[in-house]
């Protein structure tokens, strides 16, 4: 009798890059990190799910990434939920209050109504204090900032940082509330959680929090580590993620009719200047600088 072929996986999956860099903190910020705790799944775990869609398998290596490409591509999601992975990561509040905004994530964080918070402020380095954007209400600006004003504002974070700190303490010591004494604490305090999501959907926080224009870079920082670790867990998922989502493009009706145009041979410029909202005109004018 001919054996059916098993297509429901039966083993738990072990990938050696992944256990490696198992519990290992990756450092961000000054004082924060972001490490995989653990995961469930891997690439084959995505491929294991088709199977169970379409009923037959891949047998090589190359048909497994084939499948995955083709499963990103075409936005069949529901695989690449299979594969889980769970963080710890300490980040400033201003950045955890940024990340929660994804909601698919199951969290437990670091409570400062059963704990003392701990002295430890991000504080930026000289680099990494920014102008505000002209173009973006939210952004900010790649112009450097010149020393002596970089400095003005480290000093002042740092010094608004340490006298909330220690009216803190005072509150403690004086046995207010823990849940009380906290709230004048700067944005700026590091605070830890348990960061449990799967694969699709922490690619769509990477995707987010990645992009080189739009996120803050403290955020993007967090996102990045992550990424590199991602890779280790899914190598062939996180390469057509990079393919068809980070590194992909989009365009709208307007803009595919405005690309014919321009192949055609008409003028760039005054194809562009037809283009009517101001926003989307200087979209697809960034979008044309990657391309030509
Ligand atoms: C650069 C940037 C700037 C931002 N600025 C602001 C801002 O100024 N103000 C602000 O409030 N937010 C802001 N956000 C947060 C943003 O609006 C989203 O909340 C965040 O990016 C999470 O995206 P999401 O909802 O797609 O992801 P998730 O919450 O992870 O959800 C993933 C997907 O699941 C679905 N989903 C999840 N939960 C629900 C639900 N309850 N109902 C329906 N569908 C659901 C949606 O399809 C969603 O796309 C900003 C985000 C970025 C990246």
């Amino acid at each position: 009798m001919e054996e059916k072929e098993e297509i429901y996986q039966t083993k738990r999956i072990v990938i050696p890059e992944a256990e490696e860099v198992l519990g290992k903190e990756f450092k961000c910020l000054d004082h924060g990190f972001v490490r995989l705790i653990d995961y469930m799944g891997g690439d084959s775990s995505i491929v294991q799910a088709a199977r169970v869609s379409y009923g037959k398998g891949t047998k090589k290596l190359s048909e497994d990434r084939g499948l995955i490409r083709y499963l990103m591509r075409h936005k069949h999601t529901t695989p690449f939920e299979m594969v889980e992975m769970k963080w710890h990561v300490k980040m400033p509040i201003f950045v955890a209050r940024q990340w929660v905004r994804h909601r698919t994530a199951k969290i437990n964080e670091y409570s400062l109504r059963f704990s003392e918070a701990r002295d430890e402020f991000y504080i930026p380095k000289l680099g990494e204090v920014r102008f505000q954007s002209v173009t973006s209400r939210q952004g900010s600006e790649e112009i450097e900032v010149p020393q002596d004003i970089a400095q003005m504002v480290i000093d002042f974070i740092s010094s608004s940082s340490r006298t909330t700190f220690s009216m803190y303490n005072v509150m403690i010591k004086n046995k207010i509330a823990r849940e009380l004494s906290r709230i004048g604490l700067t944005l700026n305090l590091y605070t830890e959680w348990y960061w449990k999501n799967d694969l699709h959907n922490t690619l769509h926080f990477l995707g987010l929090r990645m992009d080189k224009k739009h996120p803050q870079y403290e955020i993007r920082v967090y996102a990045e580590a992550m990424a590199d670790i991602v890779k280790k867990v899914s190598p062939f998922a996180y390469e057509a993620f990079e393919d068809y989502v980070l590194n992909g493009m989009s365009l709208s009706s307007i803009e595919v009719d405005a690309l014919k145009k321009i192949i055609s041979g008409e003028n760039l410029e005054e194809v562009i200047k037809r283009i009517e909202n101001k926003r989307e005109r200087l979209e697809f004018e960034g979008k044309l600088k990657r391309l030509i």
